[in-house]
Order: C-alpha cells, then structure tokens, then sequence
C-alpha cells in the first residue's frame, strides 16, 4: 500500500487527485488532507478515505471540523502551522495542490522526507525554484510535475539526453479572450475572465489562463525545472489544447505530447510513476478532431509574457515578487478594483520599484528571504493599485 498526502485536496487538482485513490481504494493509505475553508468536502472526503488527519488552513472553520469529525479516527487540525506539519508525516507520496505562494511551506517540509512530491503548484517553482529543486535533491527526493505542460515534457524526455534539447515548447489555449477584439478587453468582467474555454480549473488559475500570466509562470516554470535557458522556451497557442507540449531535439526532431484536456491524465501519471497503469480519461478520436491549430500569442494581448521573459532574465529573487504581485493584482481584480489589462501593469511596476527600490539582486535566495520579497511585493503592489483607482 502506497501512503498518500493530498494539499489543496478540496480544490480542482485534489478533487481529481481523490477521484482516481477512490477508485482503487486497496492501493492506497490515506494519511493527511488540506483545505482552506472548505471544510464540508474535506470532512468527508477524510473520513471516505479514512484519512489520519485533515487539516483546514482558516481557524474559523476549526470548531465545525470537529464537529464533522468527531466519533471518527479522523484528526482534525487548523491554520498554516499544522498544514506544514501534516506535511512532515511519513508519506511516500504527496500531492502539492494548494493553490498560491502558500502552497511553499508544505511542498518544502514534504521534500524532507526524501519521497516523491507531485508538483502542481507551480508557484513553488516561480518563487523558489533553485533552492527548492536543492532541497529535494539534497533529501534525495523525487519531484514530479503535475502541470499538463510539464508532465507533458517530462514524458517527453523519458530516456532522452536534456543535453540534447534544442528546445521546449509549451501550448497555451490562449484563455477566454483569445478571440475577443483587443479594445475590448479592458472592459472583460469577472464572469467573462473566470470561463475557460477548454479546461476546468479552480476560478484563479482560470483568469490566469485568459491574461496568460498562467502561461507567464509555466515558461519559469520550465526554466526552474527542466533547467533548460529562457531563449530555449517558447510558448504557442493551440486552441484545441491536445498538445501539452512539444520537445525539440538537435537532430529536428519535435516529440509531441497529445492527450485529452483531462488534469487525471497527469495526476495519474505522477501518481502511478514511475509505471503507466490504466486511467479513467477519454481515447483521443484523431479522425474526428480532424485539425490541430497553432497561432503566435500577440505581445499586446498578453503582456504577461514579456514580464516572465524579464523574470527570467533578472533571475534570483524576481521570480517571488512576480508571484506576490501577480496574487495581489488578481485579487484587486476579482474584487473589483481595477480592470483585466490592468493587471499586467501593476505586476510590470511592482517589479521595477522592486528593483530599483530593494536592490534584489543582491539578496541571497533562502526560504525567508522568499518570504519577505512576497510580502514587500504585496504591499508595492496594492501602494501602485491605489494610483490607479
Ligand atoms: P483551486 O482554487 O481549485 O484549489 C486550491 C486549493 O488550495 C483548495 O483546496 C483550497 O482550499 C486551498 N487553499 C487556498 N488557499 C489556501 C491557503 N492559503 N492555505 C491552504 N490552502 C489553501 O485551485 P486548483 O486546484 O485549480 O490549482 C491548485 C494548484 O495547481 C495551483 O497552483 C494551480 O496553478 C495548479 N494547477 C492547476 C491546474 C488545474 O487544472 N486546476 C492545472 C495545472 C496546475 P478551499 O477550496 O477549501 O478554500
Ligand atoms: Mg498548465
């Protein structure tokens, strides 16, 4: 019996991580689960699974916790510190699927114990990625993504030389407004921004998706874990999301990743590796998709991508405050306060005064000073959200 862990277990990727233990119950002992407010799914799911401990990260959701766990074998905990520290309970696998730079702390402490981390916090890499992808290796740990893009590359390169990559090229569906005239995005409303065309996903990575900052923290993401050079990445749009990603080799060759937009394929993958076991996702029917198609993202409609292009460059610790601004400018947005497009400025002049203002590049990276660029991002970028209002 494999021992699993699932952070993040009440959202979109830990639903679908849960749906494919529930169906092989046998193989799998289930040791803790982690919301953050959702504690009616987390309660049954713990105690459907028979979980050790769930653990609800929002402390005004403890009492009720109990309450649904209560004349079960089921412990219950609350807030960040006891999320970390179900994460340092011996597991063989662990899901990393809280959504945000919180999303950190645990994947970190898991590493610690030198097993498998599935990877689909992309956040942790965009933060973080040098000195985590150390840390798992310095614990002898496994880190597997979970990123359809990612995933897609790593099959990829199975039995392949990364030396021999001339380069990586990762899909985007180009989000909600892939087809809206440019005019009319300054005026895209919540509703509009949170409707992916092709992928079901939690609300923030869907808006993500339609600015493509999504796709802006997958070509770091790529950068930090397959440590592959920037001008290597390339990203382009295809509509019908079956690529995940393409590799290209020095010979010409380009090997294709093509599978249903379906988050089990790649949750299954990372769950069942290092073999490849049966999984409950459709069979491609290629004669009835008829036509695959490519265009190149447009740089005035998705202005993230040349502010991970500038990440990347800059390097070190720019990659946490990308991530902080990027959170902060997506909660003014879903609160209302400024517009879609104005999202990407308000990131692009955080990390100016970030640069210019906290020299970072004469900071050392370690998980504090990670911590700190966050924050400090945060806080510029709520100072530059009021200039506009
Ligand atoms: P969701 O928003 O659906 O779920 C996020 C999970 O994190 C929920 O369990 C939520 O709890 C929990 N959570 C939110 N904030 C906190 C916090 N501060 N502390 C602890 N737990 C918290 O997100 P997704 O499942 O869509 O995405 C999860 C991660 O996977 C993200 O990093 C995303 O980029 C990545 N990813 C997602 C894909 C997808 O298809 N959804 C594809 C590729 C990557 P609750 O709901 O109980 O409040
Ligand atoms: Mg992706």
């Amino acid at each position: 019996m494999k021992t699993v862990s699932v952070f993040g277990a009440t959202g979109s990727i830990g639903q679908n991580t849960l749906d494919l233990i529930k169906r092989d119950p046998q193989a799998y002992d289930v040791v803790a689960l982690t919301g953050g407010s959702n504690v009616t799914q987390l309660a049954a799911d713990a105690i459907a699974l028979n979980a050790d401990v769930a653990v609800i990260d929002d402390p005004d959701c403890y009492a009720e916790l109990q309450n649904l766990l209560s004349g079960t074998n089921v412990e219950a905990a609350s807030g960040s510190a006891a999320i970390v520290e179900a994460a340092k309970r011996p597991c063989d696998w662990t899901m990393s699927a809280i959504v945000g730079a919180a999303g950190l702390a645990p994947g970190w402490a898991a590493l610690e114990q030198g097993k498998t981390l599935a990877l689909a916090n992309k956040e942790s890499l965009v933060t973080a990625g040098p000195i985590l992808m150390d840390h798992a290796n310095q614990h002898g740990a496994t880190v597997l993504p979970v990123d359809s893009e990612h995933s897609a590359v790593f099959q990829a390169l199975i039995g392949e030389d990364i030396a021999a990559v001339e380069r990586i090229i990762i899909t985007a569906s180009g989000g909600a407004f892939r087809d809206w005239p440019l005019e009319d995005l300054p005026n895209a409303s919540l509703a509009e921004a949170s409707n992916h065309p092709n992928w079901d996903m939690g609300q923030r990575i869907t808006i993500d998706s339609a600015s493509m900052f999504n796709k802006a923290m997958e070509l770091i993401e790529t950068k930090e874990f397959f440590g592959v050079r920037p001008d290597q990445i390339e990203t382009i749009i295809h509509p019908e999301s079956l690529i995940h990603a393409l590799v290209g080799f020095a010979d010409g060759a380009l090997m294709a990743h093509v599978g249903p937009h379906d988050m089990r394929h790649a949750i299954g993958f990372a769950l069942n590796w290092p073999v490849r076991k049966d999984l409950p996702v459709q069979r491609l029917d290629l004669a009835a998709i008829g036509s695959l198609n490519f265009k190149a993202p447009e740089a005035a409609r998705y202005p993230a991508l040349q502010i991970a292009r500038d990440v990347m460059d800059e390097g070190g610790l720019m990659g946490a405050a990308f991530t902080a601004a990027k959170e902060q400018a997506l909660d003014s947005f879903i609160a209302g306060d400024i517009g879609f497009m104005d999202m990407a400025p308000v990131v692009a002049k955080t990390l100016d005064t970030m640069t210019s203002r906290d020299g970072l590049k004469n900071v050392k990276m370690t998980l504090d000073t990670v911590n700190e660029i966050d924050q400090l991002a945060r806080v510029r970028a709520i100072e530059i959200t009021k200039t506009l209002r």
